[in-house]
């Protein structure tokens, strides 16, 4: 049967990304989309860890394609607690094993699998979000959840902890089902009604996945963009006709470009609070190694960082690559991790110099 299905497939950097850290696999019966997440280069080297990973393997079966999940999350795991400079990486994954009559879906993170059958679409995965999970638990409609400031904001992803609770879903496949799987850079660009319409009007399911990623670029492009169209042999049914009010629609396009400006704008703004409170990192301030709340850098002149804990070791007393470092400013998963950090600086340190200030600095 896997000879029968056809698919398609696109990627693109988006407008304002410098690297593109979406990974996807197309090795039927494996599909795969992966979106990395982490600070520098390292997201995407989870995302390619994390598709290089399953195509290893030999899947045909939801057990074989949970395996080959956990496997791929120990993998990134392990390598970003043994490399410093990929530390705190991680990537989404949703991927689907087409077999004979039905779709294994693994899902972590927030890229989505969609299916269109008898004229609709219908999302088959939940985002592991804290806005997906109040979504889920009715407490906010997924019109707000659309402008939530903290709607990126992932609660499940490959390689950050040494396990991870994987979504299986098995799908009975029918004559003419049309699946994709995309990054949310794709549906935080563009409208479910859109991709519907997309995949109803394109049949050629790479022209679908081209023109998918063409209009989330178009539409602003704010984040990497990755589609992919799964066709299973078969007639498909026209999409039904949406009935009802759009109000949405009906906003002067104008209105509606300030409104979206507005709300991304204060997304950035939440994240970059949010960010601001749940990261640490340990730098270099006044001649002593500090641990910061926040991240390294400045915007606007206003520092994204706060000093939180003195731990008089003095960079004086460190190896110049150490110092380079604190320069920078060494990511930490949390505070007992930035304190680990310190301890290893410690450890470096020349204890001749150590651990007072040199003579000649004034108190
Ligand atoms: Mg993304």
């Amino acid at each position: 049967m896997n000879g029968q299905i056809r698919y398609g497939a696109a990627t693109d950097i988006g407008k304002v990304r410098e690297l593109n850290e979406d990974s996807l696999v197309h090795e039927p019966p494996l599909f795969a989309v992966a979106d990395g997440m982490g600070g520098h280069s390292a997201g995407d080297v989870a995302s390619r860890m994390a598709v290089e990973a399953l195509s290893r393997q030999v899947i045909d079966n939801s057990d074989a394609l949970s395996a080959a999940v956990k496997q791929a999350n120990r993998e990134i795991h392990d390598r970003s607690k043994a490399e410093s400079d990929l530390g705190g990486m991680g990537t989404t994954i949703t991927a689907l094993v087409a077999t004979d009559g039905s779709a294994q879906i693994a899902h972590v993170g927030d890229s989505r699998a969609y299916l269109l059958r008898d004229g609709e679409l219908e999302r088959l995965t939940q985002d592991h979000t804290v806005v997906g999970r109040l979504v889920q638990q009715g407490r906010i409609s997924e019109e707000d959840a659309e402008h939530h400031p903290q709607r990126s904001y992932l609660e499940r992803a490959l390689g950050v902890d040494a396990d991870v609770d994987i979504d299986i879903n098995v799908l009975d496949t029918r004559p003419g089902d049309r699946l994709m799987l995309c990054s949310d850079g794709l549906y935080t660009m563009i409208s479910e009604d859109e991709i519907a319409q997309v995949l109803d009007a394109e049949d050629d399911p790479q022209q679908a996945a081209q023109r998918l990623c063409d209009m989330a670029v178009a539409a602003g492009g704010l984040d990497n963009v990755t589609a992919m169209v799964i066709d299973y042999p078969g007639e498909r049914t026209p999409l039904r006709p949406t009935t009802g009010d759009q109000p949405r629609s009906k906003l002067p396009k104008r209105l509606l470009a300030v409104a979206i400006t507005l709300a991304l704008l204060l997304t950035a703004l939440a994240l970059a609070r949010a960010s601001l409170d749940r990261n640490y990192y340990v730098g270099a301030r006044d001649g002593e190694v500090v641990i910061f709340k926040g991240i390294p850098g400045s915007f606007a002149g206003i520092d994204l960082s706060r000093p939180e804990e003195q731990t008089g070791v003095s960079t004086r007393t460190l190896p110049a690559p150490e110092r380079s470092r604190l320069e920078e400013g060494i990511e930490a998963d949390d505070l007992g991790d930035a304190h680990k950090i310190v301890a290893n600086l410690k450890r470096v340190a020349s204890p001749a110099a150590s651990p007072s200030p040199s003579p000649g600095a004034v108190p």
